[in-house]
C-alpha cells in the first residue's frame, strides 16, 4: 500500500526530523508528471511527496472542464493505483490554497476523503496546505495596522480545518509570512514589504500555540526565511535559514523541549546545496520543488524538437516522421528528465536510500 497511511506518513515526518533529511515535494499536473516523480523516488529508494496545486488540478481535468477539484481527485486516484507497484511510500498533498479558494478546492477535497473514510477506505489525500499568509492585518480607527490580527485570522481559519482533518488522519500545512516570487495561485509581488518575507520567532510561537491546541493533530509549517518561488540567478535570493533555527529555539523555550515544527521549505528550486543542508539541521522535512521540475521536463522536449526539427514537422510537402511526432516519443524523454531531477532532489535532501517501506 505505498500511498502512506496516516501512521506511516507521521513516521516519515518523524524519521526525517530525527535524521535531518527532508522529502522532495514534487508538483504534478498530469499522469506523466506524477509517474515521473514516483519513478524518481523509487529509483532512489526514497519516500516522497507529490502535490497538486489549484492550477494543476484545473489543468488535469482538461481545458473543456477546468475543475480543480475533479482534476486533483483524478491525479490522486491515478497515484493510488500506480504507487502500489513501487517499493516506497508516497504521500499525496495539495499545494497553496488561499482563503478565497477554501470552499471551492480545499473543503471539497477534504469532503471527498471524509466520504472514503466513512466507507471504510483511506483518505484520498494525506495532507493539504491552507495558505492564509496573505491575510492582511486589520486597521484600527486611526488607520494603523493592528499587529498580529492578520496572523490571528489566518489561524482562526486553519484551526477548525485541522480539527476536521485530524479526525480522518490528515495533516495540514500552514504558512505565515509571504514567500516571494510567483507560483500557481501564490503570487508574491515586488511591493511585498520585505519584512513579511521573514517569519519571526514570535509568529512561529503563536502558530505553534494555536495548532498544538488541537489534541493529537499533526501539522507542518511553511516558515518564510527569504525563500522565493521560481528560479533566480545566483545572488538574487537572500536566504536566512537562521530564522528557522531561532524559531525552533523559541518553541522549546516557550513550550518545552519536545516542541518543534515540521518545517516546509517553499521555493526550493535554484537553492544551493549548502543552503538546503543548513535548513535540514533546523527541522525542514519537506521541500517543494516545482520550477526545476518544470524546466527539466520542458528542456527534454525542447531538445527533441530542436534536434528532430524535420521529423516533427511536415515541411515543404514532406510527411514528417510519425515515430518522432508521436507524443509518447518526447513525453517519455520528459518523464525521464523529471524523474532524474527528482532523484537529484532526493540526493540533495538526503532522503535517498531512506525509505521506510519494507517489502
Ligand atoms: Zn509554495
Amino acid at each position: 500500500m505505498p500511498v502512506a497511511n496516516y501512521k506511516q506518513y507521521c513516521q516519515m515526518l518523524d524519521s526525517a526530523q530525527r535524521g535531518h533529511y527532508a522529502y522532495p515535494a514534487a508538483n504534478v499536473t498530469s499522469e506523466v508528471t506524477a509517474n515521473a516523480a514516483l519513478w524518481g523516488f523509487a529509483q532512489q529508494k526514497s519516500d516522497g511527496i507529490v502535490q497538486v496545486s489549484t492550477g494543476g488540478g484545473e489543468f488535469a481535468s482538461g481545458q473543456g472542464i477546468k475543475d480543480s477539484v475533479l482534476g486533483a481527485i483524478s491525479i490522486a486516484e491515478h497515484i493510488h493505483r500506480v504507487a502500489g507497484r513501487y517499493n516506497i511510500y508516497v504521500a499525496i498533498h495539495t499545494d497553496h490554497c488561499m482563503p478565497e479558494k477554501l470552499n471551492s478546492f480545499f473543503v471539497p477535497l477534504v469532503e471527498e476523503s471524509e466520504r472514503r473514510v466513512a466507507a471504510g477506505g483511506m483518505p484520498l489525500f494525506n495532507s493539504h496546505m491552507f495558505d492564509g499568509s496573505g491575510i492582511e492585518d486589520e486597521l484600527d480607527k486611526d488607520g494603523k495596522h493592528i499587529t498580529g490580527s492578520g496572523l490571528k485570522k489566518n489561524m482562526d481559519l486553519a484551526v477548525p480545518l485541522l480539527e476536521r482533518m485530524s479526525k480522518i488522519g490528515q495533516i495540514i500545512e500552514v504558512e505565515a509570512g509571504v514567500v516571494g516570487g510567483e507560483e500557481d495561485g501564490a503570487a508574491g509581488s515586488d511591493d511585498t514589504p520585505s519584512a513579511k518575507l521573514y517569519t519571526t520567532p514570535k509568529d512561529m510561537a503563536y502558530v505553534y500555540k494555536r495548532l498544538s491546541e488541537v489534541a493529537g493533530a499533526r501539522y507542518m509549517f511553511a516558515a518564510t526565511f527569504g525563500n522565493v518561488h521560481g528560479s533566480y540567478k545566483p545572488g538574487v535570493v537572500k536566504l536566512q535559514p537562521g530564522i528557522l533555527r531561532d524559531g525552533q529555539a523559541r518553541l522549546k523555550k516557550d513550550f518545552g523541549k519536545d516542541a518543534h515544527f515540521d518545517l516546509v521549505f517553499h521555493g526550493g528550486s535554484g537553492s544551493s546545496l549548502e543552503e538546503i543542508h543548513e535548513t535540514l539541521n533546523y527541522g525542514v522535512v519537506k521541500m517543494n520543488v516545482d520550477t526545476d521540475m518544470q524546466y527539466a521536463f520542458s528542456r527534454a522536449i525542447a531538445g527533441h524538437f530542436f534536434t528532430h526539427y524535420e521529423g516533427v514537422l511536415k515541411i515543404d510537402g514532406e510527411v514528417g516522421n510519425k515515430k518522432l511526432y508521436d507524443p509518447r516519443a518526447y513525453l517519455k524523454l520528459a518523464e525521464t528528465a523529471m524523474a532524474n531531477r527528482t532523484k537529484e532532489a532526493c540526493d540533495a535532501l538526503r532522503s535517498t536510500g531512506k525509505t521506510l517501506f519494507k517489502a
